[in-house]
């Protein structure tokens, strides 16, 4: 694994693949640079939508097709696994799901956490996050989950 915690062979864009190899070669993490050192320029486009004490969510760069709304929850702390996470944030990581649902007004949606090694989860960031979809339509939502 690169020192970014990136997983080239995740990622589902030409463009995503781009700016992940930008993210590897300057040895970041990108959650990190982005959301809790909040440094310039940043390497995701979209705007925080709720920002808590644990918890940032904006919407993903690449949504998934067939989606209203993508959004990644990120965890203000570097770490890994779900088990990691310290009671606040767990509890946080709840009341955040409600201010966002409310906020966007979504119904119906689907929550998944990946943990860790992104070789077996499909994921692209190592750095602890969330995905919160809602289906745009009755076209299935399809991700790699394994
Ligand atoms: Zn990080």
């Amino acid at each position: 694994m690169n020192k970014s915690g990136l997983d080239l062979n995740n990622a589902r864009r030409k463009e995503q693949i781009e700016t992940m190899k930008k993210i590897i070669t300057d040895g970041i993490c990108p959650f990190c640079h982005d959301f809790i050192d909040k440094e310039k320029p940043a390497y995701h486009p979209n705007p925080i939508i709720v920002e808590t004490d644990f918890w940032v969510v904006t919407r993903n760069a690449w949504p998934y097709e067939h989606t209203r709304e993508h959004l990644i929850f990120v965890v203000k702390r570097h770490i890994l696994n779900p088990e990691e996470m310290k009671k606040d944030e767990i509890l946080d990581l709840w009341n955040t799901i409600k201010k966002v649902k409310k906020k966007l007004k979504i119904t119906h949606s689907t929550f998944l956490m990946r943990s860790d090694s992104t070789g077996m989860t499909g994921a692209t960031v190592q750095h602890l996050h969330a995905q919160l979809v809602v289906a745009k339509n009755k076209e299935p939502v399809i991700t790699r989950i394994g």
